[in-house]
């Protein structure tokens, strides 16, 4: 937990509202969270154990086991929209079924936030799981 989020810097809680969300009660520390909200260790901790949303924005809070974390390392623009992509790409893939991954696809589309690099992930994916749906069929046709 300690790793997976930066913490604020002094500046960062100067310039924003240094009031945590969930406690109401103003920040000395904190934890910066990808979509950029600050929010006490023990709050966003407490809060993640049965939600993985933003509270303030509902951007998705991702976590990747497979140590890519999406914070920390470069914070160039380019990895900024990379990251959005991403918790919109993770949040599509985790849908219950097809169907509400097509309906959070549209409505991405429709809010002009589908963009390329999100595209290429999808289809990707999409693709992947294709083959692998056929090479399960093959294998029953085995049997
Ligand atoms: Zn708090
Ligand atoms: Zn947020």
């Amino acid at each position: 937990m300690n790793d997976r989020f930066p913490d604020a810097t002094p500046e960062e809680l100067n310039t924003s509202d240094a009031t945590c969300i969930m406690c109401r009660k103003e920040m000395t520390t904190a934890k910066k969270i990808i979509c950029g909200h600050l929010f006490h260790v023990h709050c966003l901790r407490s809060w993640l154990e049965r939600q993985h949303t933003c509270p303030t924005c509902r951007a998705l809070v991702v976590q990747l086991e497979n140590g890519t974390t999406a914070v920390g390392g470069q914070q160039g623009s380019q990895s900024y929209a990379h990251q959005h992509a991403e918790l919109k790409f993770q949040d599509i893939i985790n849908s219950p079924s097809l169907d509400a991954a097509s309906r959070k696809i549209d409505n991405l589309a429709e809010k002009k936030e589908l963009d390329s690099t999100l595209v290429l992930m999808i289809t990707k994916a999409w693709s992947a799981a294709k083959d692998s749906n056929m090479a399960k069929d093959e294998v029953r046709n085995f049997g």
